[in-house]
């Protein structure tokens, strides 16, 4: 059998909330060669609680490196090629293992997870003038129950063995970045304890300005220093995987990991949004809108976060990011196939929603974990309203995702505010996107067109492109004209203006009795 001829290859692992993938790229032309995805399981042992198995997660990771080298084989393609690998991956989700024995100590607190309101309600009220933006200036982030620190400090009270490894200097903390780096390249027998700059910046122990860990920070957490991964920029060779030849993945042993970005990062250099006020949106389990500010961190009068985007390289700039979170998206397709049972596949829901086109004038807003951006009311919880005889699972399908629309108008919203200058156009990624319905929709909601890349993977691009352009790597040149073949699909609004508005203000509406339906 004859080898294809190609260029370089760069791989990605990209790690998400909802499942794993390993993708092969050429780094000739960004085309998506072959790839693997496995779903992870996530647990709620208890009401608030969201969890993932690590070792789960690390499994994950070597099966779909496995199956991807298999369909490589298979396509005759030279496993050799591949000259890099970039991780992606979840971000603020949580994990502590044991150096000496490689062992996790818990299962990883995912991002979603509730378990510190009322750790966070306490802080919040200790500080002056109950602020919640208290360490705003130095981590560009509210006191929330989204970011890490609040669930390390969780696991050093609430679990006896972190609490014992801290003590005797065997903890790791790191978020999944780390976890995945520290075993792909050696685990206990060596591997590098490290994070990039990105996924740091989502700690709340890390200062965005200083671009390192903060003392002060970690003081407040009571934290100790030496838990924290070293923090290196989003593209620099790490370490080299080091995988046992008795694995089927061993044939990557030796290749050098080199690119590291949060996947709502990974997602803006994968959008090639490199300039100043360029934005994307990426639609996963939760929804991410992410604008580069540049060199500068722009501080949000309007509920959204101040976060590193990326940093291409030890001796390259830091550049920043606004960026508006919703907390559920994908999610609450997930819940009305797992919890209610109104449909069997994600797929089914657009098939459901589009049989009626209309959710009949009934609003679900799905505050399942408080409400993120703009809000940032962890207390706040779901309600779907304006329910009449008529509606039915249909509806009910179509307001979810028109929940996803309207949760993005908010972000939009706040995002124009701050930036005074509108988004003309809206780039789009994530799993989500699929759902073509839920494109019109987004248009329709924004009165600005959608623009989607006919290439879904970007988060996984992203990470490959920074993986390939580090130095010692060199085989991807960052350069947006290198890509600018990139195909996309365009969905331009169709309802009235007005019409838009007054679904919007109902579902403002709504959002308020979100978050007041207690009192
Ligand atoms: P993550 O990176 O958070 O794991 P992905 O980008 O992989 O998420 O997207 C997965 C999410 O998208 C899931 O929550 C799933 O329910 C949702 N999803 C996938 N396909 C569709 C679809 N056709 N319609 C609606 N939602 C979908």
């Amino acid at each position: 059998s004859h080898r294809i001829m190609l260029g370089p290859l760069v791989a990605a692992i990209d790690q998400g909330t909802s499942s794993t993938r390993f993708l092969v790229f050429n780094s000739k032309t960004a085309e998506l060669l072959s790839h693997h995805q496995v779903e992870i399981k996530q647990s709620f042992p208890k009401e608030g609680w969201v969890e993932e198995d690590p070792k789960e997660i690390l499994q994950s990771v070597y099966e779909c490196m496995e199956r991807t080298c298999e369909k490589l084989t298979q396509l005759n393609i030279d496993i050799s090629n591949i000259k890099a690998i970039g991780v992606t991956n979840q971000r603020e989700t949580t994990l502590v293992w044991d150096k000496e024995t490689g062992e996790p100590l818990y299962n990883a607190i995912v991002w979603l997870d509730l378990r510190t309101q009322s750790t966070v309600e306490r802080l919040i009220n200790k500080t002056p003038g109950r602020n919640k933006n208290h360490l705003k200036h130095k981590t560009g982030l509210p006191i929330s129950t989204y970011f890490s620190a609040v669930k390390l400090r969780w696991l050093m009270d609430n679990v006896e063995q972190v609490h014992e490894a801290v003590v005797s200097h065997r903890a790791m903390f790191g978020t999944v970045d780390s976890w995945l780096i520290w075993c792909l390249t050696g685990g206990k027998s060596g591997g590098v304890h490290c994070t990039d700059v990105t996924n740091a910046s989502r700690t709340m122990l890390f200062n965005i300005h200083t671009m390192d860990w903060d003392p002060e920070l970690c003081k407040y957490f009571g934290i100790p220093m030496e838990i924290l991964p070293r923090v290196r920029s989003s593209s620099e060779i790490y370490g080299l995987m080091k995988i046992c030849s008795s694995r089927k993945s061993g044939a990557l042993s030796g290749i050098p990991i080199s690119g590291c970005l949060g996947d709502q990062s990974a997602a803006l250099v994968g959008q090639m949004c490199f300039q100043d006020g360029q934005a994307k949106n990426t639609y996963g389990t939760g929804c991410f809108l992410l604008r580069n500010t540049g060199a500068k961190p722009v501080m949000s009068d309007h509920g959204l976060l101040t976060t590193v985007a990326y940093k291409l390289g030890r001796d390259k700039p830091a550049c920043y990011a606004l960026e508006g979170s919703v907390a559920i998206a994908g999610a609450v397709v997930r819940w009305l196939q797992d919890n209610l049972g109104i449909i069997g596949s994600s797929e089914e829901l657009e098939k459901l929603a589009a049989s009626v086109g209309t959710s009949y004038g009934c609003y679900f807003v799905p505050a399942f974990s408080g409400l993120y951006a703009p809000y940032w009311e962890p207390s706040a919880r779901g309600i779907i309203c304006g329910l009449t005889q008529f509606t039915n699972k249909s509806h009910l399908a179509f307001s979810a995702l028109e929940a996803v629309c309207f949760q993005t108008r908010e972000i939009l919203d706040a995002m124009n505010q701050d930036s005074g200058i509108p988004l003309t156009q809206l780039q789009v990624d994530g799993g989500m996107t699929s759902n073509r319905l839920l494109m019109q929709l987004q248009a329709d909601i924004l009165c600005i067109p959608v623009v989607k890349p006919s290439m879904p993977e970007t988060t996984a691009l992203g990470a490959a492109m920074a993986a390939g352009a580090a130095e010692g790597v060199s085989v991807w040149s960052l350069s947006p004209e290198d890509l600018s073949e990139v195909t996309s699909e365009k969905f331009e609004p169709q309802i009235n203006p007005e019409e838009s508005e007054f679904r919007y203000a109902r579902w403002k509406k709504a959002v308020e009795k979100s978050m007041n339906w207690e009192t």
